[in-house]
């Protein structure tokens, strides 16, 4: 089974008003030299974008925190966890 069927099992509920990370500052993404988080991240949710700096979409994110750690000399993700009720489920077996 492919990881990305494993994935299709999971399910989500986005919180739209509150995205759980966030990133803090654009310019900081366009002077990285790495930008590692776009391909670090196993659920693809940051891309590298036309600007030379990166687009965060949060809705299929797996909550593993891999991103927080890459960025870790920038610092430049604000990370927490969804609010209650929200964010990923995962279906086992
Ligand atoms: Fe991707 Fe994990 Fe960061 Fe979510 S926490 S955006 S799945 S690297």
């Amino acid at each position: 089974v492919k990881v990305e069927e494993k994935l299709y099992q999971n399910r989500y509920i986005v919180d739209e008003s509150r995205p759980h990370i966030q990133i803090k500052d654009a310019d900081v993404c366009k002077s990285c030299e790495k930008q590692a988080c776009t391909f670090c991240c196993p659920a693809a949710c940051y891309s590298k974008n036309e600007l030379g700096s990166v687009t965060l979409a949060t809705d299929g994110c797996l909550e593993c925190g891999t991103c927080r750690v890459v960025c870790q000399d920038k610092g430049n993700i604000a990370w927490d966890y969804p609010r209650g009720g929200y964010g990923i489920s995962y279906k086992f077996g």
